[in-house]
């Protein structure tokens, strides 16, 4: 309910304001979470590729690899694969909240360092040391993996980075080694064209964090221009708009729920005096107390706000007439004892109205509210009127 998370919500603008570093921290922070559930998003169907693509390569070279090999390497790829599926429930059940970099983050680098690394050293341990035709087709498949890491880890560089090269290296090295300058130069060919697509993943990388960053900032742009577009820059407390914005819910709201609601409109006395005995700025300073005593004075279900020059309005929810009258002469109290150098004498009139006695929509509820307060002024000031 908007009206009665108002206050703490404008607490944290205030402060988020007024620390630009904390704010630009806090992007950091939101742009790593997203990193992680595009990373999370994206990586999924990586799982099941790169055990079809073990299973596609024993396949084709059954008569060339060693069966015993082949069968360790499709089973324990099965437990990492497994391993990978398990972390992947656990993130689907998990509650967004708990969807954090630093929760996620090892588990993730640890299972898919333990699958891209059986996958490399199992292809390496497959590959017959005199058959070139299987050697070609292990590296073709090596080569197929790193370039499926690029579309599944983009949100993460360092993670395609690593499974490529646990993945690629043991089997091109292994190569690059032989006397053959067929098989040095498909290992150089492999090399080259992953250079290629290294570069390519940085580019994918930073495009997407940036894309990820700018989209933070404009949410926190528009949360800004938002909030300030409702907040009385002078009080802080709410302005016109925002006030009646959110009588509006708290209104309907009472009366969805039978609850009596009062309303109470305060205008400070003579204040055109203040100004113009103690000066404009002094005047902009009591209009600023006025703001804190208003905003400690009433709980959070209440709505307050300034609705221009020294007038404020409160609206109070499931209060009674008799509590919220005394409520209105506390305040009247507590303005009457403000100590605003170098002003002296501070007073204001309150006029209370409520829908407890009479069925009021709004806007009538606020004008007989009005209409006490001018009886309060006539009344001689410094003292609330209850609206008959
Ligand atoms: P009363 O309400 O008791 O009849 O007398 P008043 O002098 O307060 O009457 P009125 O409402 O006509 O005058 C309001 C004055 O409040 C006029 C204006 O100079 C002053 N005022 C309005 N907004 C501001 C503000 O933002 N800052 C300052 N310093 N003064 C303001
Ligand atoms: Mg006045
Ligand atoms: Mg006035």
């Amino acid at each position: 309910m908007a009206p009665l998370s108002w206050q703490a919500e404008r607490a944290a603008f205030m402060n988020g304001l007024g620390r630009g570093q904390d704010q630009d921290g806090f992007i950091e922070e939101q742009v790593r979470t997203d990193r992680l559930h595009q990373l999370f998003r994206q990586s999924f169907s990586a799982i099941f590729g790169s055990y079809l693509a073990a299973v596609m390569l024993c396949w084709l070279c059954w008569d060339r690899f060693d069966h015993g090999v082949m069968l360790v390497w499709l089973v324990v790829l099965a437990l990492t694969s497994l391993l990978r599926v398990k972390m992947f429930t656990d993130w689907f059940r998990c509650p967004n909240s708990e969807r954090t970099p630093q929760r996620w983050e090892r588990r993730y680098w640890i299972t898919l360092i333990l699958s891209a690394a059986v996958w490399g050293t199992g292809a390496f341990a497959l590959m017959p040391t005199d058959d070139r035709l299987s050697q070609v087709l292990v590296m073709l498949f090596t080569v197929g993996m790193s370039v499926s890491a690029v579309s599944s880890y983009s949100a993460y560089r360092s993670m395609t980075l690593v499974s490529m090269g646990l993945v690629l290296l043991p089997c091109s090295f292994w190569l690059l080694a032989q006397p053959s300058p067929m098989q040095v130069g498909v290992a150089i060919a492999v090399l080259v064209f992953s250079s290629f697509v290294v570069s390519a993943t940085r580019k994918l990388s930073d495009a997407l964090e940036k894309a990820f960053r700018l989209t933070r900032q404009m949410e926190r742009a528009h949360s800004i221009s938002t909030r300030a577009a409702q907040t009385d820059e002078l009080t802080g407390l709410m302005n016109r708009r925002a006030f009646f914005e959110h009588a509006h819910v708290l209104y309907a709201q009472c009366r969805h729920q039978q609850q009596p609601l009062c309303a109470l409109m305060m205008d400070m006395d003579h204040f055109k005096a203040i100004n113009d005995t103690y000066g404009h700025q002094a005047g902009d300073q009591v209009l600023r107390q006025i703001g804190g005593v208003i905003s400690t004075s009433f709980r959070q279900a209440d709505v307050y706000g300034r609705l221009g020059g020294e007038e404020f309005a409160v609206l109070l929810p499931n209060t009674s007439l008799e509590t919220a009258r005394a409520i209105a002469e506390q305040l009247v109290k507590a303005v009457a004892g403000l100590a605003s150098e170098p002003v002296h004498g501070l007073t204001a009139s309150l006029g209370l109205a409520s829908t407890q006695a009479r069925d009021l929509d709004l806007h009538d509820l606020m004008n007989t509210a009005d209409k006490a307060l001018y009886r309060a002024k006539a009344m001689g000031r410094n003292q609330v009127a209850v609206a008959d």
